[in-house]
């Protein structure tokens, strides 16, 4: 059965498409097969794994509104070795198409039923929201993948998200859990970015993961050429970063039938007291 993890955070820009599409691309590298779902009706997940979202005709909407199933509306995204359930504008119609309807919240679950055999991972990219698209992704999913910059209001947007996931956790997904946190956009010379990565590393332990992704223009150039950084620039030191990534994930992950009921995440934290550098000494 496919663990199926969504790349969330509430925040926008943060790095979760980069996520999503670089670590699909990264687990279809290492043999693994993949399914990636675009929950965001920005496209850019769709987009960036070279799948033109104005010419698609089925997307993740028609799924969420029973009028396709995933098999139907699956694409393949041939250079990167992965299929996508993609979404373009219509997608933001959906959130108010669906608050009328039952089991709102449990659409794209029931449907990714019938397609978990055919998959090692399937990785779903969440809009910038607590929304009810998001809300569809957290409720099928075994775990949260979230993606953070190591600055001071990440940690802020962190206690929220650490909360809905234990709402939900509570409420409608026993599974669900925090997978893990990745530093994203990582730049060591910058003393604050380290000291919130010493402070991520002492209240989270290891649901910290050992890989940081550096900053690196390969992966902010790839998109614009319809591909994953890390199939459009296998030797960059970002992608190489995601592959070694994806080799984290296989590693550490148990079997799906494994990630059941545990706990959903630890103790969320307060935004902690990090003392900003100042370079004039004012
Ligand atoms: P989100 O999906 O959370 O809104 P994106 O993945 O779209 O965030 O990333 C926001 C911006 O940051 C994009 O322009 C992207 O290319 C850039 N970016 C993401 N990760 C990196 C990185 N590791 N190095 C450099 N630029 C990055
Ligand atoms: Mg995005």
């Amino acid at each position: 059965m496919a663990k199926i993890f969504c790349v969330a955070n509430q925040k926008g820009g943060v790095g979760k498409t980069t996520t999503t599409v670089n670590l699909a691309a990264g687990l279809a590298k290492v043999g693994q097969r993949v399914l990636m779902i675009d929950l965001d009706p920005q496209g850019n997940a769709t987009m960036g794994s070279g799948i033109d979202k104005r010419r698609l005709e089925t997307t993740v909407y028609d799924v969420l509104l029973e009028s396709a199933s995933v098999t139907e509306a699956k694409v393949r995204a041939e250079k990167c070795g992965y299929d996508v359930l993609g979404a373009n504008r219509e997608l933001a119609g959906a959130e108010v198409e669906m608050v009328a309807l039952d089991r709102r919240e449990k659409r794209l679950r029931t449907a990714l039923a019938t397609v978990g055999a055919e998959y090692d991972f399937i990785l779903i990219d969440c809009p910038p929201s607590l929304s009810l698209l998001t809300l569809n992704g957290l409720c099928c999913a075994h775990g949260v993948i979230v993606p953070m910059q190591c600055e001071y209001f990440a940690l802020e947007g962190l206690t929220d998200l650490v909360n809905t996931i234990k709402q939900v956790h509570a409420n409608l997904n026993k599974n669900l859990q925090i997978i893990g946190l990745l530093r994203i956009m990582f730049d060591p010379r910058i003393t604050l970015q380290q000291q919130v990565s010493e402070q991520l590393k002492a209240h989270f332990g290891d649901k910290v993961f050992d890989t940081v992704i550096p900053r690196n223009v390969r992966l902010a150039e790839a998109p614009s050429y319809g591909l994953p950084g890390v199939i459009f620039d296998p030797a960059a030191r970002g992608s190489q970063a995601f592959v070694a990534f994806a080799e984290e994930l296989v590693q550490k992950m148990p079997p799906a039938s494994a990630l059941a009921g545990a706990a959903p995440a630890p103790a969320p934290m307060a935004p902690p007291p990090v003392a900003v550098q100042d370079p004039q000494g004012l």
